[in-house]
């Protein structure tokens, strides 16, 4: 599923250049990510990028934006659609 910031965050603006994707962006009090854009990082990486670098925890699953594999492969080549999906074998989805 995509990722979510919530109220956590300190606006610190760490997570934004760890998304392959441009996901991420400064909202009015928060960070935000689009989840038509968030892939998991699925496509780059096995483990999502921007979860490790947040100092307050706040970015988070989004139980609303569930996808399955085939929808993050979809909405890379969406995205992506002139390079090829790197560790799509080793790709773990959030807990
Ligand atoms: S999980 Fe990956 S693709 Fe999604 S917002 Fe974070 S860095 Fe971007
Ligand atoms: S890294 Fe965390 S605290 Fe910093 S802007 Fe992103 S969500 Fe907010």
């Amino acid at each position: 599923m995509a990722v979510k910031i919530t109220e956590d965050c300190v606006y610190c603006g760490a997570c934004e250049p760890t998304c392959p994707n441009d996901a991420i962006s400064p909202g009015d009090d928060y960070y935000v990510v689009d989840p038509d854009r968030c892939t998991e990082c699925f496509g780059f990486y096995t483990e999502q990028q921007c979860t490790g670098v947040c100092p307050t925890d706040a970015i988070v699953p989004d139980p609303e934006h569930e996808d399955s594999k085939e929808d993050l492969l979809a909405r890379y080549r969406a995205l992506h659609p002139d390079r090829p999906p790197e560790e799509v074998d080793a790709w773990n989805p959030p807990d």
